[in-house]
């Protein structure tokens, strides 16, 4: 009588415990906690949750380091820019003013030494005037 009532009860009632991975139906909490031991279906979602994770993560850092890089990328634009502007500038002053002694030095160090073959060809542009002034400007008595 006893065990036609319990098989009757086991029969007519709902599975109370369910795994959530594989929809496998037991009878008892333990059974299902055992049961969540060797389920396939919660590995399988054990795994594929903790790569999902790792792929978030990997999108966030990627989404960051472009983000970084756009940015870098603007900087460098502006950089460019100024060191343009300032150079334009520089081109403008430079052409502006008269020359420099700096620009002066660069004219000197550009003149070629005065070679024996030249002054024997201009020697017959040399007149006493030139002598005479060029022993006073030297200061000597
Ligand atoms: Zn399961």
């Amino acid at each position: 009588m006893f065990k036609n009532t319990k098989r009757f009860r086991i029969k007519s009632d709902p599975p109370l415990y369910r795994c959530i991975y594989c929809q496998k139906s037991l009878s008892q909490k333990i059974d299902l906690e055992r049961h969540h031991i060797s389920c396939k279906s919660r590995k399988e979602s054990d795994i594929r949750d903790k790569y999902e994770k790792i792929i978030t993560c990997l999108k966030s850092q990627l989404r960051e380091q472009k983000d970084m890089y756009e940015q870098m990328l603007i900087d460098q634009r502006k950089t460019i820019k100024d060191l343009q502007d300032k150079l334009e500038n520089i081109a403008i002053k430079a052409v502006s003013r008269p020359a420099t002694k700096n620009t002066q030095i660069n004219y000197i160090q550009q003149l070629r030494p005065v070679t024996e073959e030249h002054m024997a060809s201009n020697v017959s542009n040399l007149t006493i005037d030139h002598i005479i002034k060029g022993h006073r400007s030297c200061g000597c008595p």
